[in-house]
């Protein structure tokens, strides 16, 4: 019989580093239950047939600019310094994205090209961003007009592939990701710190695993140990009450059995291929807002640098969530709008009267977190509801 004081459910990075914090600050024991047959959450990437790191669930390129995720991760990692760089597909020539004044320069012609540039520094600053949604409400007629064409060609058809709506039916934080960059700046992300850790991300979220008070338990799917008490607001495992702490990463609706309904995520299908040719497009992602089915293609190849005369591409095809339907089951993205957000505070309010279960992370906390945030949220729902709080909680018995 092992006893545990901490579970975690969930062995992404939300999952991990609450596990490692547990372990290592608090010296509590740790049982971490996966439902995948793998840790490291969508994040999970592996070197495939032909030698290239691929991220099994589509692309995931590490940025922050927050000092203490880059402190924090970096005990656990090298890093590989990798800016990422996406060209997008439009009129047939492929341009910079986020659409930047390089872009304009190469769809428009030259004169118009440094006229619109003008009047964008005159009314924004040089090196600033615009999001589409406040450059389309520009009163100057021939920003109307680069507004127009840029939300047409660049964003209506990725967000209706990408969410099923337009652009103003999701919140205008998800196409602000995106803006339009007045600079000839081609990167896609502007952070302070931009890098791959070098052997991967699984291995980096094994290594966060791999303190002794931890243990990992993959292919375990969690709602068949866990079970709520609703009278008393206690979690049972394995019909004993547990009075230590859960950390639950997944998805609140799942975890209360949908009482109050499904919370709407989006899925992807990924068409991996691997070719007989050493590159096969020249940057890591191509946008392909208008002309197919999906949405970009991603060649592994220019992220971590491998000599080979192959190159392996994944194809996103993005489509509804199903959770009934082995091939559309996996929530990528929260739809984030007003909407689902009401109906999350529910479950959140709900998540909330079991004082001994936390809630953090993309799916648990129903937001569009980039990889750096995950962590950032982890380690200061640690350092705010864990450290002043923790008292002496019992322990799981596992046999
Ligand atoms: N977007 C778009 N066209 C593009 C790139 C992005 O319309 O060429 C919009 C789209 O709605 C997308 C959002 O901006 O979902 C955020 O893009 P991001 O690249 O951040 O998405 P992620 O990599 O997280 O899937």
């Amino acid at each position: 019989m092992e006893h545990f004081d901490i579970v975690v459910i969930g062995a992404g990075f939300s999952g991990a580093v609450m596990a490692e914090r547990f372990a290592s600050q608090m010296n509590k024991t740790v049982l971490v239950l996966e439902q995948r047959p793998h840790v490291a959450g969508n994040c999970y990437d592996y070197r495939n047939e032909a030698g290239i790191l691929v991220h099994h669930y589509g692309p995931h390129l590490f940025h922050t600019s927050k000092q203490q995720v880059w402190d924090y991760l970096s005990q656990f990692t090298q890093w590989t310094p990798y800016e990422h760089k996406v060209l997008g597909s439009v009129d047939g020539k492929l341009i910079p994205i986020p659409f930047n004044l390089n872009s304009l320069a190469v769809l428009y012609a030259k004169e118009q090209a440094e006229k619109i540039e003008a009047l964008l520094i005159s009314t924004y600053g040089f090196d600033t961003k615009v999001p589409i949604l406040e450059l389309r409400k520009s009163a100057e007629p021939l920003l109307q007009e680069l507004a127009e064409f840029v939300y047409q060609k660049v964003f209506v058809n990725y967000t209706a592939k990408q969410w099923g709506c337009s652009p103003e039916d999701i919140s205008p934080t998800v196409t602000a990701r995106v803006p339009v960059v007045i600079s000839r700046d081609d990167r896609y992300f502007h952070d302070t710190y931009q890098a791959i850790p070098s052997a991967g991300y699984t291995s980096l979220i094994t290594k966060m695993l791999s303190h002794k008070n931890i243990t990992v338990k993959t292919s375990v799917e969690a709602k068949s140990f866990i079970r709520l008490e609703p009278q008393s607001k206690s979690v049972l495992f394995a019909g004993e009450v547990f009075k230590g702490q859960v950390v639950f990463t997944g998805m609140l609706d799942q975890l209360f059995d949908y009482v109050d309904g499904e919370l709407p995520y989006r899925s992807l299908q990924f068409d991996f291929q691997t070719l007989e040719q050493s590159q096969f497009q020249p940057a890591t992602t191509v946008n392909y807002p208008n002309e197919h089915a999906f949405t970009r293609i991603t060649e592994f190849k220019h992220i971590l640098k491998v000599n080979s005369n192959r190159t392996t591409i994944v194809k996103e095809y993005p489509q509804g969530y199903d959770r009934h339907h082995e091939s559309k089951n996996v929530p990528y993205y929260p739809v984030f709008n007003d909407e689902n957000q009401r109906k999350f505070e529910v479950y959140k309010k709900l998540v909330k009267q079991f004082p001994n279960i936390i809630s953090t992370g993309r799916l648990a906390e129903y937001k569009y977190y980039n990889m750096d945030d995950a962590v950032a949220n982890a380690l200061a729902t640690f350092e705010k509801q864990v450290k002043p709080n923790y008292s002496n909680m019992g322990k799981l018995n596992v046999s």
